[in-house]
């Protein structure tokens, strides 16, 4: 038998699912968010790097890789928001954990739904250390598919349970509205986005389009407020107009891929930002005062992908719902590959 069992494990669309289900949302989003803190504590043991982006017209598909020293991941990923029209999803994705001392990959998944729970994630775990204290009501303006991930984040992470949504298109908002219609929200839909942040203590934007574009104006957003960008996160696409960042503490995930991507990338390059790590680490503080508005710059970073499959490693063990795919030619003798092609047609 040349076929040793190296087998990589899978974990599909369908078995994703039925983990996330299994489990619960939020349940799911919670500890998302605790393995992401933690992964973000220990930030200077990684390898990191700004991720590979390859840019098109249409959008953009992306590589991110980085490393603890023990496991390596990367996910693949596009961003193309002109596929919805024909009935595509903006943002889908795959990842891989390996085995630094083999090399060997361990795990194989689909990371579209993934993706949107990290992120979501992502955004809670840094809202807990930016929003105002007591915070209850969000606006989330772009309904589209983070939308709903987003909410139960803030839910389950902070106790967000009125939201204020509004989105160009107004069959999203509903749609948004009825899926999250059992979380026990208090859910409003609103025609502008003017009137979507009207009394919200946090912001979130998740829109897309492959544009400059002003979701928000300075004069939309008061004292106090945290804002939560997520749809910003290419070059040529952001979502805030620059006096805003002005009046903010800026958060971010990797300055150096932030900086391409993210909403700073309006501002000169030496603006002061401050890494979300070290708040997270206690080395910089996150919100100061009351008045202050916070801005958390998000992109989405390697290493949250990192622990969103280091997580579901074990949720995936625990629950055995994973498949084996013969990914690996391993053959008995090592060096003889070629020899087991030749067996192979002998046999
Ligand atoms: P989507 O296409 O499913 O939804 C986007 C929604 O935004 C749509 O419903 C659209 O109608 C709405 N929209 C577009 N322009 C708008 C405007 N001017 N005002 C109000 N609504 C508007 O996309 P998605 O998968 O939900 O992703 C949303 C954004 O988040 C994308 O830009 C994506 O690239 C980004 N994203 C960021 C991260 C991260 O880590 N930061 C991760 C995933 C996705």
């Amino acid at each position: 038998m040349d076929r040793k069992l190296n087998l990589v494990r899978f974990v599909s669309v369908e078995r994703m699912m039925r983990i996330i289900l299994a489990r619960g949302v939020e349940p799911v989003l919670r500890e998302l968010a605790a393995a992401i803190e933690e992964d973000f504590r220990r930030w200077e043991h990684f390898d990191k790097t700004a991720r590979v982006a390859s840019h098109s017209r249409e959008g953009v598909i992306e590589l991110m890789p980085t490393s603890d020293g023990g496991q390596y991941a990367f996910k693949y990923v596009n961003g193309h928001p002109r596929n919805t029209r024909d009935g595509l999803q903006t943002v889908t994705a795959f990842g891989m954990l390996a085995d630094v001392a083999t090399g060997y990959p361990v795990l194989l998944s689909e990371m579209t739904i993934l993706t949107a729970l990290r992120t979501a994630a992502t955004s809670a775990m840094a809202a807990r250390h930016l929003a105002p204290a007591g915070a209850r009501v969000m606006a989330l303006i772009g309904n589209g598919a983070q939308s709903e991930f987003q909410a139960l984040a803030f839910k389950a992470v902070l106790g967000i349970d009125r939201l204020r949504l509004h989105d160009i298109d107004p069959a999203a908002s509903r749609r948004c509205a009825a899926n999250l219609s059992r979380y026990g929200f208090t859910i409003e839909i609103c025609e502008t986005a003017e009137s979507a942040v009207l009394g919200a203590d946090i912001i979130t934007t998740a829109t897309a389009d492959k544009a400059n574009a002003t979701i928000l104006t300075d004069n939309m957003v008061g004292a106090g407020v945290h804002i939560n960008a997520v749809g910003g996160d290419c070059p040529g696409k952001t979502e805030l107009h620059a006096d805003i960042l002005r009046r903010s503490s800026i958060f971010v995930e990797y300055p150096p891929q932030t900086r391409i991507e993210g909403e700073i990338q309006q501002l000169p390059r030496d603006y002061p930002v401050v890494e979300m790590w070290r708040v997270v680490a206690g080395l910089q503080p996150g919100r100061r005062e009351a008045r202050e508005i916070t801005l958390f710059d998000s992109v989405g970073f390697a290493i949250e992908d990192f622990s969103a499959l280091r997580w579901l490693a074990r949720a995936a063990e625990e629950s055995g719902q994973y498949d084996e795919l013969d990914l690996l030619a391993d053959p008995d003798e090592p060096r003889d590959l070629f020899g087991m092609l030749l067996r192979a047609e002998a046999a």
